[in-house]
């Protein structure tokens, strides 16, 4: 029987998701949908050093503001609760139990200072190794060197201890990645990782493998930083006996920095100009802000979405908008590459701005109207609407329409010296004046009306159309910008039209 998909995005909460681990949280939805499977969200919070309590609250918001809700979790249930493992804590002992039964793991009493002492005297030794490893561990303290007596005496005295796995000597570990195929790997490269820490937590390793076995998970798909991890991952699935239902593994490529030299970090956010993090950091805005989002920034979160699909994943055609439906039809590990992807600001624009102008007029207009009523501009929702109809096709965001519709609410107080330069030539101001008397006289103050009276007038008299226009141009708006003048002037009035072309003519000078 096929077996039911069921995967799992694992956050440990240390601070604000980023994008890379969004992206991760994305094809792992995508999967699952894909495959009529589940998508868990479980929350990996055992190291209590690194644990930030608003960021379980970040990477809900974050996931529920793309439209990627997890079908089982903390929030929202399901039948392997609890999800989050600080709330498994009393079942992962039992497991590092039965691994020590079965002679997997052992015990290590090694201090700090004894560890320290380990990699110095290893380093000065120009060992080739440094590592708690097979062949290291013969040096030290553990439950392997010493008797069982000396064992359980420590253990009855309550000596500090943590429980590591016995890595093999020499083996060869074969596995399969969906992405990167056939990977060998030598245990004696690999050391024995603490499984359970002094603290009585487990460590990452373990809880993670008990809890993609107790909750049958099927596919891991997870960033390649997590690689040099899976051998290890293997081996306890082997050693628990759990082959039969060991999941298979997909490590996603790394999101390299815009200039494709290393990780995007999250550091890297504000200092290349760009959010690294769906949400602003903190998310509640009374505190002074640390990161920008792209939320936050004027991104739409199908633009993100689709942008962070293609990091990565390409559907083998020319097409790149794609609606979250369109992507689950289309989504596949397969297609997943094995290099990195490098992070395009400019691109993640272009999505918006596409995102944006196939928006419909009056949602845009909706957005915009709040800037507006913050300006302590009173516009009708219907002229708001036109004019946002006119110049969307101009702006990435929302945030800038203003620029390029200030003009459509105020008559300009100054005129761009360079247009002024330029375009107020000799002749102009009498011009201008001549083409006030024949607006004045136009009834229907039209755009069509007026551009062909207009238009007629400058072929009727043999002006030079460039030369009216662009000085027209800068009266009504006071810069070289703008939709096409007629719709402009139409929105203002009859009226505002020509108090603009007076002022114009009185007060621009060359
Ligand atoms: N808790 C790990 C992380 O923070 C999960 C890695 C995995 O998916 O196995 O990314």
């Amino acid at each position: 029987m096929e077996r039911a998909v069921r995967v799992r995005f694992a956050p440990s909460p240390t601070g604000p998701l980023h994008i890379g681990g969004l992206r991760t949280a994305l094809y792992n939805y995508l999967f699952a949908r894909k495959h009529n499977g589940t998508f868990v969200l479980r929350i990996e919070d055992t190291d209590q050093t690194r644990f930030v309590p608003e960021a379980e609250a970040y990477i809900l918001e974050s996931l529920k503001w793309c439209g990627i809700m997890p079908d089982e979790g903390q929030s929202v249930g399901g039948e392997f609760g609890p999800y989050r493992q600080s709330e498994r804590k009393p079942l992962y002992r039992q497991y590092a139990d039965q691994l020590l039964e079965n002679g997997y793991a052992y015990y290590a009493f090694d201090t700090p200072e004894e560890l320290e002492a380990m990699r110095d005297r290893l380093t000065e030794a120009k060992s080739s190794s440094t590592q708690y490893d097979a062949v290291n561990r013969k040096d030290m303290r553990n439950s392997l060197t010493l008797s069982a007596d000396e064992t359980q005496k420590l253990l009855d005295e309550g000596a500090p201890y943590v429980i590591r796995f016995k890595m093999p000597d020499s083996e060869i570990i074969e596995m399969q990645d969906i992405i990167r195929g056939d990977i060998k790997v030598n245990t004696a490269t690999l050391d024995d990782k603490v499984l359970f820490k002094s603290d009585g937590m487990p460590t990452y390793h373990l809880a993670n493998i008990v809890d993609d076995h107790l909750m049958e998970i099927s596919h891991v798909i997870r960033g390649e930083e997590w690689l040099p991890s899976m051998p290890l991952h293997v081996m306890l699935y082997h050693a628990f006996g759990w082959d039969d239902t060991m999941p298979e593994f997909a490590h996603l490529p790394l999101l390299l920095k815009p200039n494709g030299n290393g990780k995007l970090s999250k550091r890297d956010g504000d200092k290349l100009g760009f959010p690294v993090f769906p949400l602003r950091w903190p998310m509640d805005s009374a505190k002074e802000e640390i990161a920008s989002g792209y939320r936050e920034s004027g991104y739409y979160h199908d633009a993100v979405v689709n942008m962070l699909a293609l990091l990565g994943w390409n559907p083998g055609t020319e097409q790149e908008i794609f609606t979250l439906e369109q992507l689950v039809q289309a989504f596949s590990l397969e297609r997943v590459g094995k290099s990195g992807s490098k992070f395009d600001p400019e691109k993640a624009k272009w999505f918006n701005h596409h995102y944006l102008v196939n928006r419909t007029d009056e949602e845009i207009a909706e957005q915009f109207g709040v800037e507006l009523q913050e300006r302590g501009i009173d516009v009708s929702r219907e002229t708001l609407v036109h004019i946002t109809g006119l110049v969307k096709e101009r702006v990435n965001f929302v945030k800038e329409l203003w620029d390029q519709t200030y003009f459509f609410f105020e008559a300009p107080t100054e005129y761009d010296p360079k247009v002024v330069k330029k375009r107020w030539k000799e002749g102009v101001p009498e011009m201008m004046t001549t083409l006030k008397g024949i607006l004045e006289g136009i009834e229907e103050f039209t755009s069509e009306k007026t551009e062909e009276v207009v238009k007629s007038w400058i072929s009727e008299n043999e002006l030079n159309m460039g030369l009216v226009m662009n000085a027209f141009r800068l009266c009504i708006v006071g810069a070289g910008k703008g939709p096409h003048l007629f719709d402009i002037i139409a929105v203002i009035g009859k009226e505002e039209t020509l108090a603009r072309l007076q002022r114009g003519v009185d007060t621009i000078v060359r």
